[in-house]
């Protein structure tokens, strides 16, 4: 037997695996702040949890037990969602799929299509589109980032081009009229856009569209994920959607449905229905607190850090924002964050090698920790 070679490229030195090291190793002064988590730290709200414990429930009863079956979703999540995110846009049951999570899902698709697919990335980038696509054996291309942080529209044509918007890490957003030009380009080029949304909820620019689907022509030419992670805090709980436009080709449907009943035995079913719980009235209210909570900790910070003297990017559209490290390198930045000032951020190169002039800061963490982890920055930089 002989192992995958391609799981030897992706990448050691600079990784999240790497920082977890440095922080298990550090020995802090005082409380370890960390404004690099990823995580929420919201919990899940009642509605959700009631939901799940009805679940549960059901499970225990012969008439409401619910085995295999599940494979593309639970018909009323599916078309629940249809009802509150894709209302008017014209979409069958048959083309949204309910999944365990975004991060396997962006790999996963790459199923559908030919392995000698030419994969466009960003650079910096959510780092798993490109492990995904080593891992798969897929051939990987990058793209160097604008002056305003986004990926322009290249010359040449490539089949596949992931798009994170809102996006991780840089924290900013895609406009209409900036994915109106990666439409285009992808209806002439005969390509496919893998759009991840999972940061959709905190979008509050009018002109971010909510979905790439609101872009005139991306039916023909987009699969958009979205995951209930950051909007319900299902991060340990996992659940997640996708959509596949039969519009892409006739018969794509088809053959992922293939693909995936061979591949997937389906979501949890008391997951399906926490996540179908999310759309109550009551479980949006509560929601969009919690939201309001994640976003008024990214004003602050982003405010901070500006008035420091540093460039940042994002912020307003999404948790994160990616703040200038004023010349040092992303690492040396990182560490001396770390060892002097006992706080946590994430070094941009482990995003890709064009991020090593700056640092991803999370907004996803509390309020009273970054009122603090600021007022030790703005203690240091005053010595
Ligand atoms: N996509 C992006 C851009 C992310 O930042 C994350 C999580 O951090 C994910 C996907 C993973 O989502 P999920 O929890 O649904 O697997």
């Amino acid at each position: 037997m002989k192992f995958n070679e391609d799981l030897y490229r992706i990448e050691k030195a600079n990784t999240f695996s790497r920082l977890t090291q440095k922080i298990r190793e550090h020995q802090p002064k005082r409380r370890l702040i960390s404004l690099g988590i990823g995580d929420v730290s919201c919990p899940i709200v009642e509605p959700i949890i009631n939901a799940m414990h009805q679940a549960v429930d059901d499970q225990g009863d012969r008439t409401s037990f619910h085995g295999y079956g599940l494979y593309y979703g639970l018909p009323s999540l599916i078309k629940t969602i249809l009802e509150n995110d894709y209302s008017g846009m014209g979409f069958s049951e048959n083309e949204v799929y309910i999944s365990d999570g975004t991060k396997s899902d962006t790999t996963s698709l790459l199923e559908l299509f030919d392995k000698d697919s030419k994969i466009l990335l960003a650079d910096p980038m959510y780092p798993i589109y490109k492990n995904g696509s080593l891992a798969l054996s897929r051939n990987i291309y990058y793209q160097s980032l604008d002056s305003d942080y986004k990926m322009p529209v290249p010359d040449e044509p490539y089949d596949i081009i992931y798009i994170c918007s809102p996006n991780n890490p840089i924290g900013n957003a895609y406009t209409y009229d900036d994915l109106k030009k990666w439409v285009d380009y992808a209806n002439k080029n005969h390509s496919v856009i893998f759009f991840d949304n999972v940061y959709e909820q905190f979008i509050s620019s009018p002109d971010v569209p909510h979905s790439i689907y609101e872009v005139e022509g991306a039916k023909s030419c987009a699969i958009e994920f979205r995951s209930f992670s950051k909007r319900a805090s299902f991060t340990g709980t996992r659940c997640s959607y996708y959509v596949v436009p039969e519009a892409i080709s006739p018969g794509i449907n088809a053959l992922w449905k293939e693909r995936t009943i061979n591949r997937f035995n389906g979501a949890s079913y008391i997951v399906q229905r926490g996540a179908e719980a999310s759309y109550l009235p009551e479980s949006k209210r509560l929601i969009s607190q919690n939201i309001k909570k994640y976003k008024e900790n990214a004003e602050y910070l982003r405010n901070s850090f500006l008035e420091l003297g540093h460039e940042v990017i994002g912020g307003v559209d999404a948790p994160f924002m990616w703040v200038s490290t004023k010349g040092m390198d992303s690492w040396s930045f990182c560490d001396l964050y770390l060892n002097e000032l006992d706080i946590v951020v994430i070094p941009g190169i482990i995003f890709g090698s064009q991020g090593d002039d700056h640092v991803r800061v999370s907004a996803l963490g509390l309020l009273e920790n970054s009122i603090e982890a600021m007022e030790r920055v703005r203690e240091y930089v005053k010595k």
